[in-house]
This record gives structure tokens, sequence and C-alpha cells, in this order.
């Protein structure tokens, strides 16, 4: 039987999941250690982290938490080395951690700005200046890795008021692309997942009162995504022939029109 034909198809390989306390990220942890990987799990409440490893280990899986800040690229290269020791080299990154704070360009907040563009493009950095190296070499080892970048419809679509964190998700999406080219060739299969409305906390980290509005609206009309649908389609990617990269993954709730 092959790998993907097998009731634990990820067994053997090693995943490190960013932003695995709350939403996508802590969904596709549990998802992945289902499917049979070890999985680290990353992000800065150790609480949440310790029950996600206590929940994975009750069903059968093997994880390890690790709390880090993803915008600190020395904390990470230490988180990296100790997935290394202590699970072996990373042969699955999903890069997810992140933040949307939308507002009124004109009302100058400087400091979500910074906060979205620290996040969602310095710390995404972070994360693969600390786990490529390993993803290169676990993929000339096992023969296939995967760097998963979590984006937006964000990075196409556009949405008023929504420019900064829509702007640092086309840096994702667009990194994902170049990134594809580069490591393909040594059997690193990168993708970006671009997901519609899902529901999560970062909803919850809105402050902007039109944004909220026109959630608080959409939630009574649509059904929005769950973290576990995303978490599927990052099993999926995962668990394809190495031969068969999913560049770009669209994931809509089917009644959200944009
Ligand atoms: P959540 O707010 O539920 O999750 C965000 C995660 O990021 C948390 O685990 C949080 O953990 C972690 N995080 C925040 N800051 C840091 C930091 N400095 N260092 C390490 N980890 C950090 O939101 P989602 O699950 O929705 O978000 C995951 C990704 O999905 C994001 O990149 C988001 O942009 C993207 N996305 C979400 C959509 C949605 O509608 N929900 C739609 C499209 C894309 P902690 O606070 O413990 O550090």
């Amino acid at each position: 039987m092959t790998a993907q034909m097998s009731a634990k198809p990820l067994e053997g390989r090693v995943a490190v999941v960013t932003g695995a306390s709350s939403g996508i990220g802590e969904a596709a942890a549990e998802h992945l250690a289902w499917l049979g990987a070890k999985v680290a799990v990353l992000a800065r409440r150790e609480g949440r982290l310790r029950d996600l490893v206590a929940r994975i280990e009750k069903n059968g899986g093997s994880a390890l938490e690790i709390a880090a800040d993803v915008t600190d690229a020395a904390v990470m290269r230490a988180a990296a080395d100790r997935v290394e020791e202590q699970l072996g080299s990373a042969d699955l990154l999903l890069n997810n951690a992140g933040v949307m704070l939308p507002a009124p360009i004109e009302e100058l907040r400087a400091d979500q700005w910074q906060h979205q563009i620290d996040l969602n493009i310095t710390g995404l950095m972070n994360a693969i200046g600390a786990f490529v190296p390993q993803l290169v070499r676990a993929a000339g080892m096992r023969g296939v890795a995967d760097l998963v970048n979590t984006s937006s419809i964000a990075a196409h679509n556009i949405f008023p008021n929504f420019a900064v964190y829509s702007a640092t998700k086309a840096y994702v999406t667009q990194l994902s692309r170049h990134l594809r080219v580069e490591l393909g060739p040594k059997n690193v299969r990168v993708a970006a997942i671009e997901p519609g409305i899902v529901g999560t906390e970062l909803q919850d980290h809105v402050t902007d009162t039109g944004a909220q509005e026109w959630l608080n609206a959409s939630q009574q009309t649509i059904e929005w995504l769950t973290p576990q649908d995303v978490a599927q389609v990052v099993g999926f990617i995962a668990t394809l022939p190495p031969r068969v990269n999913l560049q770009e993954v669209i994931v809509m709730p089917t009644g959200q029109g944009s």
C-alpha cells in the first residue's frame, strides 16, 4: 500500500504549524496529527498549546508545543533547532500566524499597519528563514516536503478599509508563487491557501466599527467556513502524490460572493 492510500498517509512526516493556538492553525494541527504526522505547534499562548497537545495525544497522535513569537527571528531559529532535535527535520510548514486589522486609511492607524506587516510578512519570513533549510533537507531524504502559506482571498479581491491586510496577503501569494519555482526542483512543494471568511478569533481582534458591522451582517446571511474545512484542504495538499503541487487554493463559503 502506498503512503497516500494508507489510513495514516502522513506517517513518518514532521509538520510545523504556526498560529496553532486557535482557528485554522489549531484545526490543521489536529488534522495533520490525525493523518499521522508528528506536529510541532507554535504560538504565544502556552496554555492553549498545552491543551492542544494533550488533545492530539489523547487521539493517538504525537505533538510538541513550542511557545514562540514568530516576529522574533532568533526565537524562530531556536524553535527550528528544537523541532529538528526532538522530532527530526520538518518536512511540512503551515506558515499561518496572522492578524487582520481593517480601518480606513485616513485614520492613520500606523500601529495597526505595523502590527499586520510585522506578523503577516516579517513573521512569515522568519518562519521561512528558520524552516526552509529543514524542508529542503527533508525533501532530499524523503522525496517530498511542503511549504503551505496561509494567504487570503484578500490577496486578489478589493475590500474597502482592508488595504494593509490585503496587501500583506498579496505579498504572501506572490512570494509563494516565486518560492514554488525556486524550491520545486528540490522536491519542496509550495502552496498558498486563500480562504474566504472562516469563523475564528481573527474577527475578534477587529476594532473598526464599520468592519465589525460588515462582518456581523455577513455572519447573519452567509454560513462561514469552519477552521476544520480549511484544515482538510491542508491535509489534501500534503497527501497528494509528490509530483502534484496545488499552487493556489481559493476556499470560499458557498454563500460568499467575493
Ligand atoms: P486566529 O486569530 O484564530 O489565529 C491566529 C493565530 O496566530 C493564533 O494562534 C495566534 O496565537 C497566532 N499569533 C498571533 N500573533 C502571533 C505571534 N506574534 N507569534 C506567533 N503566533 C501568533 O485566526 P485565523 O485562524 O483565522 O488565522 C490564521 C490565518 O488565516 C491568518 O494568517 C489569517 O490572515 C488567515 N485567514 C483567515 C481568514 C478568516 O476569515 N478567519 C480568511 C483568510 C485568511 P497566539 O495569540 O497564541 O500567539
